[in-house]
């Protein structure tokens, strides 16, 4: 009898194969074998998936599983009355420019507890301060519109989100997006309209423009707190932080602490000498070292357990960000982690998870009909991404999907966390591709070596940057434009001269105005004698001129490649055309 697998409505080809048993070039064969083209982290959709089982022969039926729902949701947890009040998680979000960052580092600094002298300039993706006796957790979420995907985790994550708007410039697209995350996660909003020190500051104006998309501030009677504050200055921060806890205490923000500790992880990276280390947010429980915890597909003994400032700790309680080292791989961004029993059970849920969560991958886009309808009028840029810590790589290829068009496609044959390898390199090798790096490096080895094959590695540490130079690509794949555009046209009165080459007449401008270079095709009733010639010169009398006007008489002379019987009543037809090199 045939096993039956679920599988959902799309499934990388790797996790096919593990399902099946096989070895996945045996898959990529057969699929290039009828025309696709995938690599192995590459989707294909249920239906092929199916067919594929069928030509290989296996007794194998697959039955589409259900949809999961991926949209931002606050991870609700059921709490037992023995609950106890958490701290509140929050993001700070904007447009970019608006001062996302100088408020997070400000209200580090502001840190009642903070001890270090200097100033902060180490990127981290959250921290914890003390204020007035009360703790407050930050999540730093990075500014550009590539990181759409990672602020919406961190709307998932959090409890108030603080929306920065510079006074002087208002509210802006992204200040719109922000909006839209915080509603749709059911997180509260408080505002800061920063730069106030600023000369062209206008207050004011920002409160009209928040209450024209429903945030209605306080003092004009609505319920959105709003707080004037110079980051630059550090004024208002205080007052600031003060509100952010006043919106949390009416959420009665509570967490289980006798519970196994569970959260989600918030950033991931290598470390050399430290092996993977993930940023994780504890939400329930208390997370301890020397515990076995859970994530996705991969597993940790909690060996080191750090604060984010990279103190040692022993134990980290609710809304707590920590860095934990121990993952045997790296887990994944946006995913939860909880704390199992023993090694055992954490090997065994982390086995299973690979299968799962390979094929229960963001099924929203029908990247399989993408591929299916790959034929030639589709150009495709062939692209490898490298990226520093998984959260922006799951942001840049996000991003970078939605350069995809019924004209272009980028094809990212692979993907991955860390330095550009040598693997990197001759995979590019055989498909041609580029090599794009954020906040990356390349040994001088690798650097070498793709030198060598001419390989070109770019490596950006702006992700805009890195966007634009894809785009930039992509428009060099673009057909250009042609444009033609109709000047005049002419009916031929008298033929002074045809040879094979050139052909002398004259006659009137009857339509537009003609002018010289220029090119034409000749009519006669209607049915094209000469398709494209090329108009030299325009004579009126002895004197050559560039322009004839409607209703004036000229002599023409244009070059053919053949002989163009041009007769009497003949009209010539004036255009010229321009090449454009399109953009996106
Ligand atoms: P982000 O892109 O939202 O993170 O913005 P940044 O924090 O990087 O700030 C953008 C620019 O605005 C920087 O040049 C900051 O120095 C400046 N800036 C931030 N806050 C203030 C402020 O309160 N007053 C003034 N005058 N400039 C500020």
């Amino acid at each position: 009898m045939a096993r039956t697998i679920e599988v959902p409505d799309q499934i990388t080809v790797g996790a096919l194969a593990d399902i099946l048993e096989v070895p996945v070039t045996t898959l990529i064969g057969e699929l290039f074998k009828g025309g696709v083209m995938v690599t192995v982290n590459e989707k294909i959709d249920f239906d092929t998936a199916s067919i594929l089982v069928g030509e290989l022969g296996f007794d194998v039926e697959l039955k589409a599983a259900a949809k999961t729902d991926n949209s931002a949701k606050k991870v609700a947890y059921k709490l037992s009355d023995k609950a106890v009040s958490r701290p509140p998680v929050v993001a700070v979000m904007g447009h970019v420019d608006h001062g996302k960052t100088s408020i997070l580092d400000a209200i580090r600094a502001s840190d009642t507890a903070a001890h270090e002298a200097g100033g902060i300039t180490q990127h981290i993706s959250a921290y914890q301060i003390s204020h007035n006796g009360r703790l407050v957790t930050f999540l730093d979420t990075p500014g550009h519109e590539a990181f759409a995907a990672l602020r919406e985790h961190g709307a998932m994550l959090t409890d108030v989100v603080i929306l920065v708007v510079a006074a002087d410039d208002g509210i802006k697209p992204q200040t719109l997006e922000a909006i839209r995350f915080a509603r749709k996660a059911g997180v509260k909003i408080v505002v800061a309209i920063n730069k106030i020190d600023k000369e062209g500051a206008n207050p004011a104006l920002v409160k009209q423009q928040l209450a024209e998309n429903d945030l209605l501030i306080e003092e004009w009677g609505g319920d959105t707190v709003a707080i004037e504050v110079s980051a630059k200055q550090k004024t208002g921060i205080d007052k600031l932080i003060d509100m952010v806890l006043l919106v949390a205490d009416v959420e009665d923000l509570k967490a289980d602490i006798d519970v196994p500790a569970q959260g989600l992880v918030i950033e991931a990276h290598m470390e050399t000498g430290r092996g993977a280390i993930a940023t994780a947010l504890v939400q329930q429980g208390v997370l301890k070292k020397n515990l076995f915890i859970v994530s996705g597909s991969t597993y940790a003994k909690v060996k080191v357990l750090e604060s984010t400032d990279g103190k040692a700790i022993n134990e980290a309680g609710p809304s707590s960000p920590v860095q934990i080292v121990g993952f045997k791989q790296l887990p994944e961004f946006g995913d939860a982690f909880k704390v199992v029993k023993d090694e055992k059970t954490a090997k065994e849920i982390a086995s299973k998870a690979k299968i799962k969560s390979a094929t229960s991958l963001d099924m929203t886009s029908t990247e399989l009909t993408r591929i299916m309808n790959r034929r030639s009028e589709v150009t495709e840029l062939y692209i490898i991404v490298k990226a520093d810590v998984q959260g922006s790589l799951t942001s840049l290829v996000d991003s970078i999907k939605t350069f995809d068009s019924d004209e272009l496609n980028v094809n990212i044959i692979g993907s991955g966390v860390g330095s550009v390898t040598e693997n990197d390199v001759r995979m590019a090798q055989t498909s041609g591709a580029i090599i794009y790096g954020f906040q990356v490096g390349i040994s001088s080895s690798v650097r070498a070596l793709a030198q060598r094959e001419k390989i070109e590695v770019r490596l950006y540490r702006v992700i805009y940057e890195l966007l634009d130079d894809i785009k930039e690509e992509l428009t060099k794949l673009l057909s250009p434009e042609v444009i033609e555009t109709e000047l005049g046209r002419l009916v031929v009165k008298g033929v002074f001269k045809i040879s094979k080459t050139e052909v002398i007449c004259g006659g009137e401008v009857t339509k537009g105005k003609l002018q010289a270079p220029a090119l034409a095709r000749v009519k006669r009733d209607g049915e094209i004698i000469a398709k494209e010639v090329v108009v030299e010169a325009l004579k009126q009398g002895p004197q050559e001129t560039k322009e004839v006007q409607e209703g004036e008489m000229c002599g023409l002379s244009f070059k053919t490649e053949s002989r163009v019987e041009v007769h009497e009543g003949d009209h010539i037809e004036l255009f010229t055309r321009e090449i454009k090199q399109r953009t996106l």
